[in-house]
């Protein structure tokens, strides 16, 4: 897969040089590159913002910058989206914002299933409106809300959908049957885990993990996935 993330602030991504994600781009799993929108503009401040039209507090990020980074990253041009043919691959292009939709373990999964994503991130008030209608002729456009907050701009909320959508991609997690049980994957919460020592500092791991019935387990950890799921998100059940 490919990812290109546009940033002002590009170092916040070192991070994603470590671990399973440094590793997957090591080998090639994953293309992963981050861009300055500095990069795109022309003046000798390499300005990327300028005061909202009807006034208001805040600046906003200017489309000239976001427009030529579109142009480099979805190059070769695109077919107007009318005439898109569905087969070709155009990429997905994510911009983080607190008025988009949510991001869920759903919204990784998709993600995780395209060839090319690019992750914009907003800072200051946002980005001008214009620089969306113009991205949407040249992908599939998504707005997605890490959650119902504001964060001060799209960098972490960025990190946080790249790591969850990178675990997704076959080959980067080691051993993929970890992926299938986790949080979210079934609709519930995982189960408790634990490890050795059986006994620590008067704590007992349940009985029933060491008895080696494996039909007892799965149905323990079951229910203990009910349990949470019902105490802690009982939205999660419909309730
Ligand atoms: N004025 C905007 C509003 O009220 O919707 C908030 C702008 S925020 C200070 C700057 C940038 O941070 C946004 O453009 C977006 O990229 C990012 N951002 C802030 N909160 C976010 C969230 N909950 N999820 C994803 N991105 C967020």
């Amino acid at each position: 897969m490919r990812i290109d993330v546009v940033s002002i602030f590009p170092s916040y991504f070192d991070g994603l040089t470590l671990s399973l994600l440094g590793k997957a781009r090591d080998s090639g799993i994953l293309d992963l590159n981050v861009h300055d929108l500095r990069d795109w503009t022309h003046d000798r401040h390499r300005t990327v913002d300028d005061t909202p039209y009807g006034g208001g507090a805040g600046m906003v990020m200017k489309p000239e910058p976001w427009g030529e980074a579109l142009d480099a990253l979805t190059s070769p041009p695109v077919v107007e989206r009318a005439q898109r043919d569905e087969t070709q691959a155009t990429p997905t292009i994510i911009f983080p914002s607190p008025a988009g939709e949510v991001f869920t373990q759903a919204t990784a999964r998709d993600l995780a299933a395209r060839e090319h994503l690019i992750f914009g991130c907003g800072r200051y008030e946002g980005i001008d409106e214009r620089v969306f209608e113009y991205a949407a002729d040249r992908g599939e456009v998504r707005l997605i809300s890490l959650g119902d907050y504001v964060l001060n701009g799209g960098e972490v909320a960025v990190m946080a959908m790249v790591e969850a959508i990178g675990r997704l991609i076959p080959g980067v997690v080691g051993n993929p049957e970890s992926l299938v049980e986790e949080s979210h994957e079934d609709g519930l919460l995982e189960y408790p885990s634990y490890t050795k020592p059986a006994l620590w500092r008067d704590r007992e791991v349940p009985p029933i993990l060491l008895s080696g019935n494996h039909g007892a387990i799965a149905a323990w950890r079951r229910d203990q996935q009910l349990e949470r799921t019902r105490d802690r998100r009982p939205d999660l059940l419909g309730g």
